[in-house]
């Protein structure tokens, strides 16, 4: 890290203790940043790093509900505006029990990044609650996003902060706060949330943006060294909406699939994953993932969580689909040894710091999730721009604007990278290409 960093990551640390994943997000950014600011020592003079990683505001609250048995049930709220230099906060909202602020704060910060880089009007938010919505029926999960929005409605809005989903958010919820938002301010704001339902303000290719745009970026990655997904092996992490639609696009360019996973394991499946059973399995009946296993029979197996890592699996290109941190260092060294060509990944820093050294060591094409997982937030963006037009896309067009933007973002970064002497390092292009973006717009705007 370049010395005249160090002080302000000390600060940080300080300033924001037990705040671990914030921290490694904030370490990544500024492991990249060492060049700018040896050419553009402006931005040191302005404090712009020390502003950068301080939120604009921070938003914690109770969120009291009651269960199906009658008891009082009390969850913490949180919505941390991170920065507004590009536009009206955006960012997802988290429902799991792992959510504190330290989580909030790592994802938001990735946001102001990811959104500078889409190329839309967006500043960086996130928020969430300590929420478990795994085994809660309809009428909880409805009472529990109506408290939920009961305080978060005075905070948020179409040109103040839009949020939309993300792990345990999906458009059951988007659906439920949405509603609450409209009762309590008697407003039909279609822009404050996004995700939304078609025939309410939603966007086609929404759901599908995230997987899709992930994979579209793995296949610009692949592209520079004239190859391509037709034939490949993939493994897939995860079981959620970003990775069903990952897995969706992978095997629709020709790829065999052969892993999913969930909190509980992993499937591997050798001759590729049916789509049809997983989608049943976790989207419509919301169950775990070893029912795919039963359901499917053949050569497919379930390996419970703990008990070996997916990432043991053969594959040639990787797309860590779940959660924050979940792939390390011995994970990426056995990718590594069995021959990965690429990694894109389409959570929010799942692989750890040491595990993105090693792929980048070892010369594997690696995507940071900040530019590799853009496609979601900027189809919100897109499905923003269709409410505020009161229009709606064909799903052609939209998803044609979801391509280019992320061969945009793929090219932005590769230049980015070139530019400041690292060439084929995405992690960086990603960091720089995002930073400058935001630091000129902070700069312009004066000391706020
Ligand atoms: P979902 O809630 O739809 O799915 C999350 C998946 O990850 C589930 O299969 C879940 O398993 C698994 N998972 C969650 N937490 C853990 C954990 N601690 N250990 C193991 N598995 C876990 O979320 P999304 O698909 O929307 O989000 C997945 C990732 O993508 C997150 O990192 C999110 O921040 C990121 N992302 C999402 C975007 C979006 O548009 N949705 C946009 C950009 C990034 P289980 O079913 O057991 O809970």
């Amino acid at each position: 890290m370049h010395e005249k960093l160090q002080p302000v990551r000390e600060a940080v640390i300080a300033r924001n203790p037990g705040e671990k994943e914030f921290i490694q997000a904030v370490d990544e950014v500024f492991g990249s940043l060492g060049p700018v600011v040896a050419r553009r020592p402006e931005l040191l003079d302005a404090a712009i790093l020390e502003r950068i990683c301080e939120p604009e505001r921070q938003i914690i609250f109770r969120v009291p509900w009651v269960d199906d048995q009658g008891r009082t049930q009390i969850n913490r709220g949180f919505r941390v505006e991170f920065n507004s230099a590009l536009g009206p906060y955006k960012g997802g909202l988290r429902f799991h029990p792992s959510v504190y602020l330290g989580i909030v704060k790592f994802l938001g910060f990735e946001q102001i990044f990811k959104n500078s880089l889409t190329g839309m009007p967006i500043g960086g938010g996130k928020g969430g609650a300590d929420f478990n919505p795994s085994g809660r029926s309809d009428g909880e999960v409805m009472r529990f996003c109506q408290s939920f929005m009961t305080e978060l409605y005075r905070h948020i809005g179409e040109y103040t902060d839009v949020p939309a989903g993300d792990i345990g958010v999906g458009g059951r919820e988007i659906g439920y706060l949405f509603g609450q938002y409209k009762r309590i301010t008697n407003r039909y704001e279609s822009g404050v949330l996004t995700g939304k339902g078609l025939s309410w303000g939603g966007s086609l290719v929404r759901t599908e943006a995230t997987g899709y745009g992930t994979v579209e970026f793995a296949r610009q990655m692949l592209k520079t060294k004239g190859d391509d997904f037709d034939g490949k092996t993939v493994s897939v992490s995860g079981s959620g909406n970003v990775a069903i639609y990952a897995i969706q696009l992978a095997q629709s360019l020709g790829a065999k699939v052969v892993t999913a996973s969930d909190s509980s394991g992993f499937v591997h499946d050798p001759d590729g994953i049916d789509l049809d059973i997983l989608r049943e399995v976790k989207e419509v009946e919301r169950g775990r993932i070893n029912d795919y296993v039963q359901r499917r029979g053949g050569q497919a197996r379930f390996t419970e969580v703990g008990k070996a890592s997916l990432w043991e699996v053969p594959t040639q290109v990787a797309l860590p689909c779940a959660t924050q941190n979940e792939l390390n260092g011995a994970d990426a060294r056995k990718l590594v040894e069995n021959g990965v060509l690429a990694v894109a990944e389409g959570a929010n820093m799942p692989t750890t710091t040491e595990g993105v050294h090693i792929f980048q060591e070892a010369d594997v094409l690696f995507a940071p999730g900040k530019a590799a997982n853009a496609g979601g937030v900027a189809t919100s963006a897109l499905e923003m721009q269709q409410n505020a037009s009161r229009d709606s896309w064909t799903f052609d067009y939209t998803s044609t604007r979801l391509t280019e933007i992320m061969k945009g973002i793929h090219d932005t970064c590769a230049a980015h990278a070139d530019e400041y002497g690292q060439p084929g390092n995405y992690v960086a292009g990603a960091n720089i290409a995002g930073f400058i973006k935001v630091a000129d717009a902070m700069l312009a705007q004066g000391v706020i």
